[in-house]
């Protein structure tokens, strides 16, 4: 791309583009990173700088840019059918990837339902577990539980069950309502909100129709983890409930945190769980809500007892063909395996950077690890220095405020993950001692 063209593109995207999450004036005012390829864990420029890119293109590029089998699996499914809708119609992806995401999913989830994108699977969860109860004797179960700082999506169900109020505080009072404890003091355990979630599901279980989660860890809420003991006994206590557990592993699946789903670190098995981001290998948006057939078989009877929700693009055949495609390659390059070589390099990583003065609280689990620079969240201006100071070294990283994290893709290899770790460590000493 000479400079008259990369001049006619930012051109173009300061007059007309809206970038997510970006103000109007920065819009106008930072320019972007204008990327012309992808490979392996590399951002191409228009420049020819090959970038590592330390967010995996927002969490879900979980086998790097441009994955040869990823193409071809696109191409030859392009070939043969883009689209076709689902009412009354099947086609062979839609089928045979239910079939190979209910053998790998935790026991007991058997069904699959599509959607776009990890907002929508989320709206499907809880659209099913509020259904449900309304047409199965339990009208007065309306009332979803969930977690301080959790963040499930940008539309309007899955913010009414979020709690980041500096992303979605502006919208609040379109809310429905939703029981959420106060959130621990930064770097304190969740000990307090699964014991107020499970009083709340002991003392009033008939008004609940269910409790949503981000199982192990909390993404945009700031990267916080917390136990597989505290999210078996939060599971425990809705079955005593009797009321559903819904497990956003939109973030968390496909491995990102070790196992393939979070809820295997505590050996549960949601009642609804929700997959996007690694579930098309970050290629396509294309999500699944997986739910047990207790769950479906409420859904049994007449026309009007049927689950009222579907999307335009439902089970599209390029994101089913690509999502079949990224189960085999995880079983063929045994991406599991390779991950928690890596996971160990990355925790070491991390934990070397505590010394560093100034930096708090640094965790890690499975290929995510995060650290923060302070306790002013997502406003605080720290973390962006730090990207600054990444970018002019090639490593583009997209901090939470005071978080600063990494989310490579999982097949990344050992000296690429060293070199992320590297100038990760150094951006963060320039920005702390330029304070
Ligand atoms: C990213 C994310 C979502 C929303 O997914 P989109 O594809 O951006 O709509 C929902 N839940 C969790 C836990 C996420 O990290």
């Amino acid at each position: 791309m000479d400079a008259s063209e990369r001049e006619g593109l930012l051109a173009a995207d300061r007059r007309h583009l809206w970038r997510p999450y970006t103000s109007s004036e920065d819009q106008q005012a930072i320019d972007p990173l204008v990327v012309v390829g992808g490979d392996g864990p590399y951002l191409i420029t228009d420049r020819g700088e090959r970038v590592l890119d330390g967010s995996g293109a927002w969490w879900c590029n979980n086998l790097g840019h441009g994955h040869p089998r990823l193409r071809r699996a696109l191409v030859e499914q392009a070939e043969t059918l883009m689209h076709c809708s689902m009412a009354g119609t099947l086609h062979e992806g839609a089928a045979r990837l239910a079939e190979e995401l209910a053998a790998v999913a935790p026991a007991g989830l058997t069904r699959v339902f599509y959607s776009d994108d990890g907002s929508t699977s989320v709206e499907v969860g809880l659209k099913m577990a509020y259904q449900y109860w309304q047409q199965n004797g339990r009208p007065e179960r309306r009332r979803f539980l969930a977690l301080p700082a959790a963040y499930h999506g940008d539309t309007f169900g899955a913010m009414s069950v979020g709690g980041v109020a500096a992303f979605h505080g502006v919208f609040s009072s379109l809310f429905f309502d939703v029981f959420r404890p106060p959130a621990p003091a930064p770097g304190e355990g969740f000990e307090a909100v699964v014991d107020a979630l499970s009083e709340q599901l002991s003392r009033c279980g008939d008004e609940i129709a269910g409790v949503v989660v981000e199982p192990m860890i909390q993404g945009a809420g700031g990267m916080r983890v917390w136990s597989a003991e505290l999210l078996r006994r939060l599971h425990t206590a809705t079955r005593e409930a009797d009321t559903f557990l819904i497990a956003d592993e939109v973030f968390t699946g496909f491995g990102r945190t070790g196992p393939m789903w979070a809820s295997d670190h505590a050996g549960i098995s949601p009642d609804i769980l929700c997959s996007a981001k690694g579930l098309s290998g970050g290629v396509l948006p294309f999500a699944a809500t997986l739910a047990s057939e207790r769950v479906f078989d409420g859904f049994r009877g007449g026309k009007e007892r049927a689950l009222m929700h579907g999307h335009t693009f439902f089970g599209n055949p390029l994101g089913a063909a690509v999502a079949r495609e990224v189960l085999a390659i995880y079983r063929d390059e045994h991406i599991l395996e390779h991950a928690a070589l890596r996971a160990e390099e990355l925790a070491l990583g991390f934990a070397d950077m505590a010394r560093i003065p100034g930096v708090r609280r640094v965790r890690s689990l499975g290929m995510v690890a995060a650290l923060d620079l302070g306790d002013e969240g997502y406003m605080a201006d720290a973390g962006w220095r730090v990207q600054r100071e990444a970018r002019s070294r090639g490593v583009q990283l997209r901090p939470l405020g005071d978080t600063v994290y990494v989310v490579p893709p999982l097949n990344i290899e050992a000296d690429a993950l060293a070199h992320l770790l590297e100038v990760t460590r150094d951006s963060v000493n320039v920005a702390l001692s330029g304070a």
